[in-house]
């Protein structure tokens, strides 16, 4: 059950104490996308998480997202928000997390994935002995396998809330 705990769990991305996560030697973030940055149903990142990301440099922090999906309209989400986007991603397999560690000229060790689900942003992240940050999904709008896995989801987190 290791693979499958976040070391973190929040109510959104703006929630993350980015002070302590670069306190615990995280330089680089490989973000999901989809219902953790922005509401799945929605095709532009909230302001509040723009300014988020803006922050990010702040922390000495580099970013880039690690996305499942595969339509075209990511890269121009990603080109809005700058930052780079490695789609297509099969999460939680490791080849799109070492593509997005390569585009930072980071390691795993330095490295914390961010997502909404555990079975492929946490689960890919300690594959790969990432930092892990689970957040609650912006939005009930999920893909019907996703929603198969959210019952199981509930199920490993067994009661856990996010802090906000
Ligand atoms: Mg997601």
């Amino acid at each position: 059950m290791r693979m499958l705990s976040p070391d973190r769990y929040h109510s959104s991305v703006t929630a993350i104490d980015l002070a302590d996560l670069q306190r615990g030697g995280v330089r680089h973030l490989l973000i999901d996308l989809d219902n953790t940055l922005m509401p799945r149903d929605s095709s532009e990142v909230p302001p509040d998480v723009r300014v988020w990301i803006d922050r990010l440099s702040d922390h000495g922090m580099s970013a880039c997202l690690v996305s499942n999906n595969w339509h075209a309209h990511v890269t121009s989400v990603a080109e809005s928000i700058g930052l780079p986007i490695v789609a297509k991603a099969l999460k939680p397999f490791p080849s799109a997390f070492r593509k997005g560690l390569r585009e930072l000229g980071g390691s795993a060790k330095h490295a914390a994935v961010i997502g909404d689900q555990i079975f492929t942003d946490v689960l890919g992240g300690n594959l790969l002995g990432m930092t892990t940050v689970l957040v609650a999904p912006q939005s009930t709008s999920d893909l019907p396998h996703t929603l198969v896995l959210r019952r199981l989801e509930r199920l490993v987190l067994a009661g856990r809330e996010p802090l906000a």
